[in-house]
Parts: C-alpha cells; structure tokens; sequence
C-alpha cells in the first residue's frame, strides 16, 4: 500500500482493470478528517460543484481529468483565477490515465504542486494559491495498440512505434514517479482481492499507520510526506546500514539508474518501513523499493 503516498504509474496492457483499481484508492486512504473536509469543501463550494443538499464532502475526491485538458483546466487559472482538477483532487487522487497522450507542459506545470501541496497562479497584478495536495496516479499501456506482452492478443506495434510511445514519458516525468507497477492481465476480480489478501480495512489501517509516522517525523507540516522528503532529510531519516548501501549501489550501478531514482528508492523505502511500523530502514525495504522501478530497467535495456 506505499502506492497511497506516493506518485505510481500503472503499466498493464489493455483491459487489465486500471482505471478500476484507480478509482479504488480513495476508498483505502484512511478517511477525510474534519479539516480535511472543510478544506476540500471549501474549494467544491466556490465552484458551485456541491450537490444541493450536500453541505460537506464525506469521501475523498476521485479526478480522472482527459488528455485533452488545458493547462488552466489542470492546475487553474482564468483572468479570475479558479481552481482545477489538481485542487478539486486536494485530498484525493488525481488519476492521469494514458499519461503518453498527455501534452508534456501540462506535465510540468504539475512540478511545483507535486512539490508543494499548492499551486500559484500568478497575474500582472496579484497571484492567488488554491491548495493541491493530492495523490498522482496514472496509468499507461506498454505500446500504443495496447497489447505488447499480452498472451491473449497479438501486439500490432513496430518496435520504433513503442520506443517513441515509451519516450514521451521518459527523463524527468519518469524520475519524477516513484512507483512502476505493473498491472497483470488477470481478471479485475482477482486483482481486487489483493494478492495476499489483504482486506480493504487492514490495508486502510496500515496507510492510517505510516501516515502516523510520517507526521511524528515532520511535526505540524503535515504536507511533509516521504514522497518530499529533502536530501537533507533522506540522510537524517534513510540511513542504511553497510548491507543496505551495497544493495542500492549495486542496483544502480547494475540498472544505471540516475541520482535521483536513487532518492525515489529511498524515499519509498522509508515509506516501506513506515507501512511495517519500523524504525531503522532494513535492506529487505531497499530490496522492495527497487522493486518498483521496473520501468527504469526496461527503458535502459533498449
Ligand atoms: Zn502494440
């Protein structure tokens, strides 16, 4: 469940289920608090995006915003500057699905939210934040017809057709995730009951738990999450033992994986660690976490 913290990217050929699975992690994330609410409220309400007799939002957002979305529908913007998707997601999950299709600026200009939990939007004559902490999730197929890999269907893609598919997401919007899941071409009922079977309630109390530590670590902040841990704060709270540093040096020297996928793994490591309630990161956290950069490995065997 460290997906519910981080930035994923889903990888499954067509019809795996992960537009499904997206739209159930608000369910998993531990529930709205109240201030929560309020804030979420808050945005929906100037919007005029409450139902009538709704005075407060009980779940947390689920945004799938299209491909095709403008930079000011994504992050906000107009000579009065509203909200966007990325705010009408603040304390839910903005799922990007066929992230590929996405133009690369409107990408970008989810740097600094992704950074901050807010965006700015700056005008000749003031500038406005609305908040945006929200969980980024996407999804893509492994080639443009969808069907690399799949036992079932035949892949009708030449191979420069996919390596110019893969590029568009590779360098920094692919150093900027943290997890690569590959999603399996199995039934979505069997991928929904999670593979050790782990319920939706143990699951949401594990999140509730790292979730805890995460704010015993970075105090009243609490858009202070792993995903933003600082180089600074990765030496203070990820120190690895001699066993852990030769696990990660040799995986990046073996995937040639860049400085900052080196942060990711132990950002994700931390989270690993926090999910099993320990303390001192182990080298079976590293382990997992370099689990998760499959795509990495994938673009560099090219
Ligand atoms: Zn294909």
């Amino acid at each position: 469940m460290v997906i519910l913290v981080h930035i994923m990217l889903m990888i499954g050929t067509l019809g795996t289920g992960k537009t499904m699975l997206a739209q159930r992690l608000p369910t998993i994330l531990p529930p709205l608090t109240a201030a929560e609410s309020l804030e979420t409220t808050r945005i929906y309400s100037a919007m005029g995006r409450l139902e009538p007799n709704q005075p407060l939002l009980s779940t947390r957002p689920f945004r799938p915003p299209h491909h095709t979305i403008s930079d000011a529908g994504m992050v906000g913007g107009g000579s009065t500057p509203s909200p966007g998707e990325i705010s009408l997601a603040h304390n839910g999950v903005l799922f990007l699905d066929e992230l590929p299709e996405f133009n690369r600026k409107s990408l970008e200009v989810l740097r600094q939210p992704l950074e901050e939990g807010r965006v700015t939007i700056s005008r000749a004559l003031n500038s406005t934040t609305f908040p945006a902490n929200f969980v980024l999730v996407a999804s893509m197929n492994p080639c443009p017809c969808g069907y690399l890999g799949d036992a079932r269907h035949a892949c009708k893609c030449n191979p420069p057709q996919i390596e110019r598919y893969m590029s568009r997401i590779s360098g920094p919007l692919l150093d900027r995730i943290d997890l690569h899941i590959e999603v399996p071409a199995v039934p979505f009922q069997e991928l929904s009951a999670a593979a050790d079977g782990t319920s939706s309630a143990v699951m949401r109390a594990q999140v509730h738990r790292a979730r805890q530590a995460q704010r015993a670590r970075f105090g009243a902040d609490n858009h202070r999450l792993n995903n933003r841990l600082t180089t600074r704060q990765l030496r203070k709270y990820c120190a690895l033992d001699a066993e852990g540093r030769t696990l990660l040096q040799t995986a990046m020297d073996e995937l040639g994986l860049s400085a900052r996928a080196h942060d990711r793994i132990l950002r994700v490591a931390r989270t690993i660690a926090d999910l099993e309630g320990a303390a001192h990161l182990q080298p079976a956290h590293v382990m997992e976490a370099i689990g998760y950069r499959s795509l990495d490995r994938k673009l560099w065997a090219r």
